[in-house]
């Protein structure tokens, strides 16, 4: 796919010159073409729910505004049942696909892991089970002494389907070393899914922006994902099948830290829109509404984004109190979102098929 001036892909200098430019609607309406030219004008949606089984973590992110001590009392691990109870409640009420994400808990043994899969499986053996950041692989394989590739093998039997692509926050080292440095680094991270799509996997890949990162630090992400994705397509097997960008939401209770403030709306729409031309090999960018919120997410729709994730149910990652008081949309809702713009709600399962019932 061409996309810059000169009908070729953009360089490292196109985006930069594209996240300076003060144009944004002339930016908005060329990742916009671009999406409407490769996509039409579908826009995917899908009726899911979020399960965080552990909020106890060890690896004190700087960032992190959902993470316990493992120790503290607000730290909490659901039983193997629970998400099981949870995903089959959710798969009663409609859902195709779970999304299990947890903190790297040093309480939690591989087993337990396992079992929460094959509970899972067992009670909802259609289920689409989309579990654990590259993050969490990485403390599985070192939990089981195994491989990462033998690890996901294991997981897999057991009734993983595809990773949600967590963890990823912005791939620099200079940036781990900075927030986030005993969490698996950026090549671990890139090696996780470059396994998991050999193995077959379809991923989606994040990048949390606006924390204290510089725009030439979130060009080079998207170009490591691009490259990526190039590796994992010409092999022909998984791949990534959507980019989610996340803004940083700070948190109300910062316990006398001081932490950023939320990025500018502006800053946000550059971001889904640079995403949509740059990574022109990964065919959907997410506006995922509980952190971008209702009615950016909207617009966002008509800057690149085609997708707006599902109904979410449950959303534990951000605090509420500061920026989206709500965790979940009906989907008349999301529909409602959607053809507000002019734009067509197309319902789909975890890997994009049209579940409408006239397709
Ligand atoms: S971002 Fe993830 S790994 Fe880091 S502290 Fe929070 S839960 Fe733990």
């Amino acid at each position: 796919m061409k996309i810059n001036r000169n009908n070729q892909r953009l360089t490292i200098q196109d985006a930069l010159t594209l996240y300076q430019s003060n144009d944004l609607l002339q930016l908005g309406q060329r990742a916009h073409h671009r999406q409407l030219t490769h996509q039409g004008k579908n826009v995917y949606y899908c009726v899911n729910r979020h399960i965080n089984y552990t909020n106890g973590c060890r690896m004190k992110c700087h960032f992190c505004g959902f993470s316990r001590d493992p120790d503290h009392p607000d730290s909490y691990i659901m039983p193997p049942e629970t998400v099981a109870d949870q995903a089959e409640k959710a798969w009663q009420n409609g859902a195709s696909e779970v999304h299990i994400v947890g903190g790297i808990n040093p309480g939690l043994p591989y087993d337990y892991y396992l079992n929460m899969l094959q509970k899972t499986r067992l009670k909802c053996p259609k289920l689409y089970i989309k579990a654990f950041t590259a993050a969490e692989i990485v403390d599985l394989s070192d939990k089981s002494g195994q491989s990462i590739k033998n690890t996901l093998e294991n997981l897999q039997e057991a009734g993983l389907n595809g990773l949600p692509g967590g963890g990823a926050e912005i791939l620099s080292d200079d940036f781990f070393e900075r927030f986030c440095p005993n969490k698996a680094r950026p090549n671990q991270w890139l090696n996780v899914h470059a396994t998991a799509h050999a193995l077959g996997m379809m991923t989606n890949a994040t990048m949390l922006y606006g924390y204290q990162e510089t725009p030439a630090e979130r060009i080079e992400h998207l170009f490591t994902l691009r490259k990526l994705q190039d590796c994992s397509l010409q092999k022909g097997r998984g791949a990534f099948q959507s980019f989610v960008p996340l803004p940083y939401i700070p948190p109300t209770d910062t316990a006398g830290k001081t932490s950023p403030k939320k990025i500018d709306a502006i800053s946000e729409l550059k971001t889904i829109a640079i995403s949509r031309l740059v990574l022109d090999n990964i065919p959907h960018i997410k506006a995922f509404w509980p952190m971008l919120g209702e009615k950016l997410a909207q617009i966002a729709l008509c800057f690149g984004a085609n997708d707006l994730d599902g109904t979410v149910q449950t959303y534990k990652i951000v605090d509420k109190k500061t920026d989206n008081p709500n965790d979940v949309l009906t989907e008349q809702q999301i529909r409602e979102m959607i053809l507000e713009t002019n734009l067509t709600p197309v319902k789909r399962d975890a890997l994009y098929h049209s579940l409408e019932p006239n397709d």
